[in-house]
């Protein structure tokens, strides 16, 4: 297939919002991809399956070196274009289409070329590893027509920005394999998705037909996205949502932790599906000496705590513990965690995501042996009186947790989703998760660093902006939690333009924000402003597709919520 046969669906897709539109655009894309799936992933930009959460690493100054080599043109006339336009997409079709007149016997690029290329970007390391880089994107701006080059660069960039979000992209797989039951089968596509987490695995599948799809299961030894909760208003509507009787747990306040062990090899996965085996060698060593099974996923919150006061610590005390990849050694003296195993999906070649969740719980219990202060198994009480459930709700508020989750005793293990198989409850909400989208300058003791944040929610796969932060973090490296430098350095990298002393970064960044109401407003993309908000935590562990939708803030407007007040039960 050319790559021309690709931007054109890219151009069709950048130019509609309509979802059913999209579908029949991408549908008919992937009936002529049969024999090449994994090229399905450049529809989003990527070349690996969401699964592998790396992205290509690649910078505005390496891409413009890569213009001005491939086109023959200064760096410093793309910059002054890029500092007027600022997208280097544009930058690259207006070039490349110039310079293509002269170039009459150009051969054309192949979607391999392009997917190929790209693959190889992702595993140079060493030495000369920007010229390698450089090497390997001249060689397709090089070939490339105006178009081409955009769309290149864009997804070199991982701005792709043709809104091809998971729900449409599954049911555009149903259009184009199953249109007379697309519904049904959407929804099986979907499963099996949540499964595989690869969306070449599930269109080779229905490629081939609908036995296939029921036949992908989860693979030990890979990341996951996990079961999600549904919000309780009080004990009533969490017991109406799970039915009588329902399993009712601690829910803890640090970061969802999945465990695997394939044979000797134990790996740890984020919610975000990044990897953090290295990070945490302390849960690796209580797995391997606490846990029973030659192999097992295991679904589980890490807690940290104080090594002395044995007191728990908020998720933020013990965040930099999943970023840091250096120290360790210390900061699993000074950070210690400890691990509440709440569910295992897989034990030695058997999947139990079928199986009933008190069935899960007791193979749990056979498996696991309890050691303070390192693993245990979640606290959980099975009851069908709403009095019993406030009592151990209560009683985790007093001993600091951060409410309770109430599960469903006969359901499966579903991923990603939010069905109403567990829900939280807990003291009216606080915070939101929101994404960082723009930043901005600070000044004086703050001078030189990015020390206000604008954040956004979602709205599909549009982030839009609900206001401004500057306050929260700490100043001092010695202050527990993540300081304005340690920001400032993790957004430096996805800056995307500049505007004096503003910038727009890549959506990358969670963070979790604390404030006093939501009020309609103007100012901000979504319609809707949050007023006097404050930064509680940097969240490492979070992926931003979670972070709050539209739907929620709306749902904020009017409400009056104390900062972070005790709440009310
Ligand atoms: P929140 O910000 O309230 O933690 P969330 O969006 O991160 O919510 P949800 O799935 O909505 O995640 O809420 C449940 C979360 O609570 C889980 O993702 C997990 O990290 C954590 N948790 C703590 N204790 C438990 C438990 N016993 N069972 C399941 N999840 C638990």
């Amino acid at each position: 297939m050319e790559y021309s046969d690709l931007v054109e669906v890219y151009d069709a897709l950048g130019a509609t919002s309509g979802r059913l539109e999209k579908e029949t655009i991408i549908a008919g894309f992937l009936k002529k991809l049969k024999g090449n799936p994994q090229w399905i992933y450049l529809l989003r930009g990527r070349v690996l399956p969401d699964y592998d959460p790396r992205e290509f690493g690649i910078s505005n100054q390496l891409v413009i070196k890569a213009i001005a080599v491939s086109f023959g043109v200064k760096n410093t006339d793309i910059l002054k274009k890029y500092r007027k336009i600022g997208d280097l997409g544009e930058i690259a079709e207006e070039i490349a289409g110039k310079k293509i007149q002269g170039r009459l016997f150009s051969s054309k690029l192949t979607v391999k070329k392009v997917f190929d290329n790209l693959q190889k970007l992702m595993n140079i390391e060493g030495k000369g590893t920007v010229g390698k880089k450089m090497g390997l994107i001249s060689e397709l701006l090089g070939q490339a027509s105006g178009k081409e080059a955009k769309y290149i660069v864009r997804t070199l960039l991982g701005q792709l920005r043709v809104g091809v979000a998971d729900g449409i992209l599954r049911d555009a797989i149903a259009e184009a394999f199953f249109a007379h039951d697309k519904k049904e089968m959407s929804d099986k596509i979907e499963t099996a998705y949540d499964m595989a987490n690869d969306f070449a695995v599930v269109y080779d599948a229905a490629a081939s037909g609908r036995k296939d799809l029921d036949k992908i299961g989860i693979t030990v030894g890979r990341a996951m996205n996990v079961m999600l909760a549904v919000k309780a208003k009080d004990i009533e509507d969490a017991f109406r949502i799970c039915g009588k009787p329902a399993a009712v747990e601690h829910k803890y306040d640090g970061f969802r932790v999945v465990i695997n062990k394939d044979g000797g090899e134990v790996k740890l996965f984020t919610r975000r599906l990044e990897e953090v085996t290295k990070q945490f060698p302390d849960i690796v060593e209580a797995v391997r000496k606490n846990v029973k099974g030659k192999s097992f996923i295991l679904d589980s919150e890490a807690v940290g705590y104080d090594p002395k006061t044995k007191k728990y610590k908020p998720f933020e005390a013990i965040s930099q513990r999943i970023k840091r990849k250096y120290d360790i050694d210390k900061l699993v003296r000074d950070l210690p965690v400890e691990l509440n195993i709440f569910d295992v999906l897989y034990i030695d070649g058997k999947s139990l995501m079928d199986e009933g969740f008190m069935a899960r719980r007791k193979i749990l219990e056979k498996i696991i042996k309890s050691e303070d202060y390192k693993i245990k198994i979640a606290k959980q009480i099975v009851t069908s009186s709403e009095k019993e459930a406030m009592d151990f709700y209560k009683e985790a508020l007093k001993i600091g947790e951060e409410g309770i989750m109430v599960k469903r005793i006969d359901a499966p293990y579903r991923q990603g989703r939010r069905v109403g198989y567990m829900v939280k409850l807990k003291p009216s909400v606080k915070d939101l998760d929101l994404a960082i989208v723009g930043a901005e300058y600070g000044s004086g003791k703050r001078g030189g660093m990015l020390t206000s944040y604008i954040v956004a929610c979602r709205d599909d796969d549009k982030f839009l902006e609900v206001g401004k932060v500057s306050s929260g973090l700490k100043e001092l490296e010695q202050d527990e939690g993540t300081t304005y430098s340690e920001m400032n350095d993790l957004l430096q990298p996805l800056i995307i333009s500049e505007d004096g002393k503003n910038v727009k970064v890549k959506p990358r960044i969670v963070v979790s924000v604390t404030y006093q109401n939501v009020q309609k407003s103007p100012s901000y993309s979504s319609g809707y402003a949050l007023r006097f908000p404050r930064i509680t935590a940097y969240r490492a562990d979070r992926h931003v597709r979670d972070v709050a939708t539209l739907g929620d803030i709306r749902k904020e407007v009017g409400k009056h919520t104390g900062n972070s007040g005790p709440g009310s039960l």
